[in-house]
């Protein structure tokens, strides 16, 4: 557990980011978000498309080591400061990747992060890996891509982007 990255410590440091690179003041909470799947975290907008909130997922703040935490907590600075700015704010677009190069943030939300399960294939012995917590306690609901065939847990190993 990182116990460095509140969402308090985050904010700190949102807050000093955004003052000293864009000159934003931050009107929204940087949240914790532990059913944040999809992405290490993201900018989020309300329905009527104003600045809602900055998440981070706690997979990243559990397993990331602190650049990584801070890349992505900067990339989503990102994408606030050039919405309040009016900028293009999506990710791909040169003047964002352009920034996020500037600020030495990771250009995807998607680095690999957190704890896997290391199976292999009973029959080629081929290994695989999965974030599937089901796949390691239920092994023998899965069978391989390779063989169709059962697979066992050989290990688990972490990811700190
Ligand atoms: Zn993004
Ligand atoms: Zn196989």
């Amino acid at each position: 557990m990182n116990v460095l990255f509140t969402e308090e410590k985050l904010t700190k440091y949102a807050e000093q980011f955004l003052k000293a690179n864009f000159n934003i003041d931050l009107s929204i909470p940087i949240k914790r978000n532990n059913r944040l799947r999809s992405s290490l975290g993201r900018y989020v907008m309300d329905a009527a498309g104003n600045p809602s909130r900055i998440e981070l997922s706690g997979n990243v703040l559990t397993y990331a080591k602190e650049s990584t935490i801070i890349g992505v907590l900067k990339h989503e600075c990102i994408h606030y400061a050039y919405h309040i700015q009016g900028k293009d704010m999506r990710d791909g677009h040169p003047q964002f990747e352009k920034a996020l190069e500037q600020f030495n943030a990771p250009s995807t939300e998607t680095l690999k992060v957190g704890k896997f399960f290391i199976f292999e294939c009973v029959r080629c012995k081929k290994r695989g890996e999965t974030r599937l917590k089901r796949l390691a306690i239920k092994p023998n609901d899965y069978r391989t891509h390779c063989c169709q065939e059962k697979l066992r847990i050989v290990g688990e190993t972490i990811y700190r982007g």
